[in-house]
């Protein structure tokens, strides 16, 4: 196995959240809630004597994710004809971008798992319109053209990930820089945002790549990270038995969890690409490009590193953050509310992520459960000394489980922290006086019962004691007694 190693390019689909269309002003609904073929007007639908219009919107958004992305944006920039026969294809070709795209040449930062980087180069690109919706059932195909003609943005990268891993973290960057720009929800379950990846496997003593598959149908990342390591798995053993990988477009079967053939590719498809002489070419001057990136919102790894800059977190903290926007929104906002950001931080991997991965929710979902100013409240009763950490974590655990705020569950249950010290000496004299052989060890010399005591301690007061000054008070009390 080792001698072996995946070659990986990533084709992402991204619909671009425009009011209408590509080429006309047909409204753009949600593919999934809206009934069929409400959304259509003559050009969707590609009827005779019908002309495109460029929306300009679509164009913008799409220089946004290619700045986003660090490409290059050429002076002009041309639509073109891709044609072949498909019924969710209405008029028989496709408006593409093929030797003029919008954006070249960028690059993505990916991080791994072992804590290393790599640079992914971007190739290109390019906006072309979405085509409709087959639905097979019982024999009969049901078509949907309200995903006709909606803007669609091909990001296409060079070979370069070399793991299922990297490629997921590939997929989850670019999906955050998609959610920060506010031009993709980054939902693949509804098909807005779609990958397809091209895999093949080099053997150490390889000199070129050897033939891929690219594997469509993925609807979530994790399917697409599995159907990469069986995909992998596959080609290394067909090389190895001498039978040999044939140049194919493969499905992911969800339910049996491998890639099936759709089509074997005996050459280039023949889409007869030439300029689309119904729209005219779009010359971009170096000052709309730099308009457009003047509008650049603040990018994952700027804030990333921000956090770490000004508010001093760790590079971990600050990645996890960050790494989806409603959390890091999250996050600013409890911080707005008053809290403190180190705290804010820990409460919110330590305990929250917890809950998430406990409830299966996503993350980005963190405030429906507990919103941001109740979150800042727990954490300032934290910080201020009212409650303790540990009581913290059981208070935050019950908002999440019943929506009641701080404030409310600490009065209700008297959980505020005990820092009275006659209350506390009282608590630590009745310890002491229960577990006299503990504390005669200690006396003897155990300096490790410490905590055990300080334990006994703390359940006296129901968890509900000032730690720091427990453990002050009741050290005091046992050293007297070593003279
Ligand atoms: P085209 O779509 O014009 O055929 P390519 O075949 O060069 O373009 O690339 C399409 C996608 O396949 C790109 O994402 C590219 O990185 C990827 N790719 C190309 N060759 C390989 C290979 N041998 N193994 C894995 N991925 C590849
Ligand atoms: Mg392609």
């Amino acid at each position: 196995m080792s001698d072996w190693k995946p070659i990986i390019g990533l084709e992402v689909h991204a619909e671009l959240l425009t009011q209408s269309k590509m080429f006309s002003n047909c409204p753009v609904v949600d593919s999934v809630t809206a009934a069929p073929n409400t959304a259509v007007d003559p050009v969707s639908l590609g009827l005779p004597g019908t002309l495109p219009v460029i929306n300009m919107q679509a164009v913008e958004y799409a220089m946004m994710v290619g700045l986003a992305l660090g490409c290059e944006i050429p002076p002009i920039n041309q639509f073109a004809r891709k044609s072949y026969f498909y019924p969710d294809l209405p008029k028989g070709y496709q408006i593409s971008q093929y030797d003029r795209p919008l954006c070249v040449n960028g690059k993505v930062e990916i991080e791994l798992s072992d804590g290393s980087t790599q640079v992914i180069r971007v190739r290109r690109a390019h906006l072309e319109e979405d085509t409709g919706k087959l639905t097979h059932i019982d024999g009969e195909s049901l078509v949907d053209y309200n995903r006709a003609g909606v803007p669609l943005l091909e990001i296409v990268t060079e070979p370069d990930l070399f793991s299922a891993e990297a490629a997921e973290a590939y997929a989850r960057k670019l999906r955050t820089i998609l959610q920060y720009l506010g031009v993709n929800t980054g939902d693949m379950s509804k098909g807005v945002l779609r990958v397809e990846a091209n895999i093949s496997v080099m053997h150490k003593d390889d000199t070129g790549y050897r033939t891929r598959t690219e594997v469509k149908n993925l609807n979530s990342i994790r399917s697409m990270y599995r159907a990469i390591e069986y995909e992998v798995a596959r080609q290394i053993k067909a090389w190895e038995n001498g039978e040999g990988v044939r140049q194919a477009t493969m499905g992911w079967d969800e339910n049996k969890q491998r890639t099936v053939v759709q089509r074997y590719k005996e050459s280039a498809d023949e889409y007869r690409y030439f300029p689309e002489p119904d729209l005219p070419i779009i010359e971009v001057s170096r000052e709309w490009v730099e308009q457009v990136r003047a509008t650049l919102p603040e990018l994952p790894d700027a804030k990333r590193d921000r956090f770490q800059r000004e508010l001093g977190l760790s590079h971990y903290d600050a990645s996890v953050i960050t790494a989806e926007q409603e959390v890091a929104h999250y996050y600013e906002d409890a911080l707005a509310a008053g809290a403190n950001a180190k705290t804010t931080a820990n409460t919110l991997i330590g305990t929250l992520f917890a809950l998430c991965n406990r409830d299966s929710i996503e993350r980005e979902a963190i405030s429906s459960k507990v919103s941001a100013r109740e979150f800042a409240s727990l954490v300032k009763l934290v910080d201020g000394g009212t409650i303790n950490k540990q009581t913290g974590t059981a208070v935050l655990t019950e908002m999440w489980e019943t929506g009641a705020t701080a404030e409310g569950i600490v009065k209700d249950k008297g959980l505020a922290q005990v820092s009275d010290t006659g209350v506390l000496e009282e608590s630590i004299n009745g310890a002491m006086a229960a577990n006299q052989e503990l504390v005669n060890r200690y006396a003897a010399g155990e300096d490790k019962l410490l905590g055990v005591i300080m334990g006994k301690v703390m359940a006296e007061l129901k968890g509900r004691g000032n730690p720091q000054l427990v453990k002050q008070l009741l050290t005091d009390k046992l050293n007297a007694l070593r003279g």
